[in-house]
């Protein structure tokens, strides 16, 4: 039998660049005797392979089965081109071309391999803490351009050293190509600098000195893969409360770092699904739920049932956690409602007054990755902050989309950009309340428009005219569309889940403009082929003092009573949200509320969590956005329950739903002792007039979005109310189900806007 030779060209797709992926096919055409070449290119990874036809055949099995850890194919093309000649099998530069589609990798924390180096005294990367491999290391943080090559990283400047110049060429070694390879003799060195930017130490002694301010109790701001951040002993509650004040954060939990999986099995109750979060590339802060045995770091999540745990995904946080021994406080390096801090010149100023000492380096970070953060949501991991970790990786849609751009919203922002079939969205960039936010904001927009050349041809935005992103959108020089916040939500669920309609979406949040004199959060929204239909909605409310309201539940729950009892509202006795208000501040809100001065009103599900928390004298003021939910949802799981409140239907399109009589029946639980089971008859309330509206609309499929949907408590009633009456319920996992994923339905809304 004769052997066929064969020249063919294989394109790939898929996140196969800067995983290894390239040496790994290197090693594999030389197990298979192939000539020919690999290359990056910018719509992914191309391979010509010339050689016996068979073992062309072998190699792309064994492509699939023995991938590198992190390298996904996404899809694979194959044709036959004439016979070349080839001799021997090289890696060529990058492909530069107009193609664009390519997947840029998200920074990947330490792999393995990497650790037990860091450890191994006869090792030369020990105690290295900037040790990588072709497998693991900081990536979108440090491009500055596509396709991903050393000369296009901020590893640029850093020549490599004969040793490593060895691994880099040696195609049995795990570096082999490895982009962001360095040693101590070439590569980004440690600094620590006291409060005012002077040296304190460098390279192993400025870690030692870093050790021993944490065991002091001071703060240590530490550059890490995506930006700064604040580290404290976790044990040490004096250096937490100070980190509180000068943080200017008085009850907001922490995220908090631990050496293991063990170590955080210790103090939280950790599933199968939530271990491999804590354990993968994206390495992000998990939302755990703490041992009921355990009192341990109860200031540093006050009345949540949940601790946020992240382990070392950075060579240098291996090192600090081994040597300090014990957690620490990991928050991110930034002022109340400014951005993370991503070089030292910001850091100085931002952190000044807040960190003790700065434990710094040479690797420039380029664009801020804040730590993500992860939470089990009905049985799935969600993402409820997406930036480090996860952020480039794309949405797949279903079709091509022409290059557009979608602004967001106004809290929890993000931005998204479309090309071909994708969309990238940004990561997580915060509340947009400052200056510094907006600026961040813009020069997001900038470098996402750069980094993936894209041109668009029109933007989106949030139809609220008060956002700062709606005025921007305004001020390009391209088309802009308004898209409806709720409208968004759902139609970011259905993006990322494949959907088309019809289906029932509902989207439950905070706020979201709706009407001139009404703002949205407690919508069913029956989405059609050309827009939405509002089927139902709650009953609204008024809001007194408008934004204060949100900051300060005790007024939402007098606007809703006031919408059931009028003027007699003043008059109850022994009411923890009256009590929560002073005689005079009462006298000013009962004569605003006569002459409707600032007095929104709303539909939100999210206000309405927010006036239950303080009826059951849970929260009256919110030290942080979502506490008072997260409180009422703590309190919730503490109970075991199925009682419900009455609820009634009325109108006729759109239906609204009624809850007088469950203010009614909540103020009778509180007064006759029951409040403890206020929280969880509420919750069950919500999920049996979900499914109500559910049975009216008829619609199998049943989408859940919006802020309120990050409650675990909530999705789980709903989804066992819905699916045991046969709708098929539909949440988000990969983008977040409050605003961070306005972005993206927005860009979907294109495609069925421009139909009507
Ligand atoms: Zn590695
Ligand atoms: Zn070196
Ligand atoms: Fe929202």
């Amino acid at each position: 039998m004769s052997t066929i030779i064969k020249h063919i060209q294989i394109n790939l797709q898929g996140l196969i660049q800067g995983v290894g992926f390239r040496p790994f096919i290197y090693r594999l055409a030389r197990q298979y005797q192939q000539n020919g070449w690999i290359a990056n290119s910018e719509s992914g990874v191309v391979i010509e392979l010339e050689g016996e036809a068979v073992k062309q055949q072998d190699l792309i099995s064994a492509m699939h089965k023995q991938l590198p850890p992190y390298a996904v194919i996404k899809s694979i093309k194959v044709k036959n081109l004439p016979i070349s000649g080839y001799r021997g099998f090289s890696l060529k530069s990058s492909i530069t071309g107009p193609n664009k589609s390519s997947f840029v990798l998200p920074d990947i924390a330490t792999c393995q391999a990497c650790v037990s180096e860091l450890f191994d005294t006869d090792s030369r990367f020990y105690r290295y803490p900037f040790i990588s491999c072709c497998h693991c290391g900081p990536r979108y943080s440090l491009m500055t351009a596509q396709p991903y090559d050393r000369s296009r990283t901020s590893m640029a400047s850093f020549a490599l050293c004969p040793s490593c110049l060895n691994e880099y060429r040696d195609p049995d070694n795990r570096r082999f190509h490895a982009q962001t390879l360095a040693c101590e003799d070439c590569g980004p060195q440690l600094q620590l600098l006291d409060d005012q930017g002077a040296l304190i130490a460098e390279l192993d002694q400025a870690l030692n000195l870093a050790v021993r301010a944490l065991r002091q109790g001071k703060i240590v701001a530490l550059k890490g893969i995506g930006g700064y951040q604040l580290l404290v002993d976790a044990n040490n509650a004096s250096a937490v409360a100070e980190l509180r004040m000068r943080k200017n954060r008085a009850q907001k939990p922490f995220a908090i770092m631990m050496s293991s999986v063990d170590a955080a099995e210790h103090y939280c109750v950790i599933s199968e699904q939530e271990r491999q979060s804590l354990t993968s590339a994206a390495a992000p802060i998990v939302l755990l739920q703490r041992r009921h045995t355990s009192d341990a770091f109860e200031s540093i999540a006050p009345g949540i049932a949940l601790l946020g745990v992240m382990l070392p995904y950075s060579p240098l946080h291996h090192l600090l956690l081994n040597d300090f021994g014990g957690p620490v406080i990991a928050s991110s390096g930034n002022r109340h409602h400014e951005p993370i801090c991503i070089n030292q010149t910001q850091a100085l100023n931002q952190l000044q007054g807040i960190a003790d000492c700065f434990l710094t380096h040479d690797r420039e970070i380029l664009r801020p990755l804040d730590d993500s953060i992860v939470r089990m949501i009905g049985s799935k991991i969600t993402v409820m902050r997406r930036a480090r970790g996860y952020v480039p990786e794309p949405a797949a849609m279903k079709q091509t989309m022409p290059d557009g751009v979608a602004l967001g919203g106004h809290l929890k922002h993000t931005l998204a950009i479309s090309r071909g079939n994708q969309v990238i969205i940004s990561q997580h960039l915060g509340d947009m309340e400052s200056l510094a936010a907006r600026e961040q904001f813009q020069s997001t927009l900038k470098d996402m428009l750069d980094f993936f050349q894209v041109q668009p041809e029109q933007v989106m935005y949030d139809s609220h005219p008060g956002y700062y992103s709606s005025q921007y959108a305004a001020a390009m020089a391209i088309p802009a569309v308004p898209v409806q916040h709720h409208y968004a939500h759902i139609l970011a669920c259905m993006a990322e889940q494949g959907l088309r309609p019809p289906l029932l979406g509902i989207a439950w949040d905070g706020s979201g403009y709706g009407t001139e004199d009404e703002l949205w959060g407690g919508e069913f929204l029956l989405i059609h082929d050309q827009g939405f239909e509002r089927v139902a909605h709650f009953r609204s409310f008024c809001l007194p003092g408008g934004a204060k309201a949100i900051q300060e539940p005790r007024r939402a729950a007098l606007g809703a009573l006031y919408e059931l009892l009028g003027e007699s509202v003043f008059k109850l006795k022994h009411n923890p949200c009256l009590n929560a208000f002073s005689s005079h501040e009462l006298k000013i809100l009962q004569t605003a509320i006569q002459k409707r001065l600032n007095m929104p009103l709303t539909s939100s599900v999210g206000r309405c969590f927010d006036a239950v928390a303080s009826l059951s004298g849970l929260c009256q003021i919110n030290c942080y956005e979502g506490e008072a939910a997260m409180r009422l949802e703590t309190a919730a799981g503490a109970v075991d329950s199925d009682l419900c409140y009455p609820f009634t239907l009325s109108g006729g399109q759109p239906r609204v739903i009624d809850w007088h009589l469950m203010l009614t029946a909540i103020l009778h639980d509180y007064s006759s002792g029951q409040q403890a089971l206020i929280p969880i008859k509420f919750h069950n309330t919500l999920a049996e007039i979900a499914l109500a509206i559910a049975r009216e609309v008829q619609q199998d499929h049943v989408v859940i979005s919006g802020g309120c949907f990050q409650n675990a408590c909530l999705v789980t009633l709903l989804q066992q109310r819905l699916e045991v009456n046969g709708f098929k319920l539909f949440q988000q996992q990969r983008i977040p189900p409050n605003d961070g994923g306005l972005a993206l339905g927005q860009l979907v809304a294109a495609q069925y806007l421009k139909r009507s």
